[in-house]
């Protein structure tokens, strides 16, 4: 028997049947079986490294996801200040024209497969800003996003759950190649 190495759904306990299974063949067998591609994404669910791209003020709420009450490492997911390591933008803020080379310049430099979280009305679609002459109206014309998060400013707790979506999109596209 092979053991499916999907993690719980997001938001609800720990499932303890899947380390049962784990530790059952394990003692059983002494090694566990499963396939490439599940193994795959059950690493790549549990280290999503992302690059901080705070524009303004959702960026606050974003740093509130990394500090100890939300703690967001507890799901595998830390920051990185360097694209290179990234596979995971968070673009926190408002984006404006200027702006708009460096965050592609930034998302290019990224390693594959990579993902874009959207947090926030300014870069979900300009938000507040958008008939201003200098914002782009949603950093989706720039960067490929795979969630959007609400909100003006989301809150921290809607971040996390915008992660827990990403990790669910991850596990439910299921390709290696992305
Ligand atoms: S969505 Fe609201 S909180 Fe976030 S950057 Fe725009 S104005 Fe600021």
């Amino acid at each position: 028997m092979g053991v499916n190495l999907a993690q719980p759904a997001p938001g609800t306990q720990p499932d303890l049947g899947f380390y049962n299974d784990l530790n059952g063949e394990l003692q059983d067998k002494g090694f566990l079986v499963t396939s490439t591609e599940e193994l795959f994404q059950w690493a790549r669910t549990g280290s999503l490294w992302w690059m901080t791209f705070g524009l303004a003020c959702c960026a606050v709420e974003m740093i509130h996801v990394n500090m100890p009450r939300y703690d967001m490492e507890r799901f595998g997911a830390a920051p990185r200040a360097s694209p290179r390591q990234s596979d995971v933008m968070i673009v926190a803020g408002t984006l404006c024209n200027k702006m708009a080379p460096a965050l592609r310049r930034v998302y290019d430099q990224m390693s594959e497969p990579k993902y874009v979280i959207s947090m926030g009305s300014c870069a979900n679609g300009g938000g507040y800003y958008h008939y201003s002459y200098s914002v782009v109206r949603g950093c989706d014309r720039i960067v490929p996003v795979d969630i959007y998060v609400p909100g003006c400013p989301p809150t921290a707790e809607a971040l996390l759950y915008g992660v827990m979506q990403l990790q669910r999109k991850i596990r439910r596209v299921g390709t290696i190649e992305r």
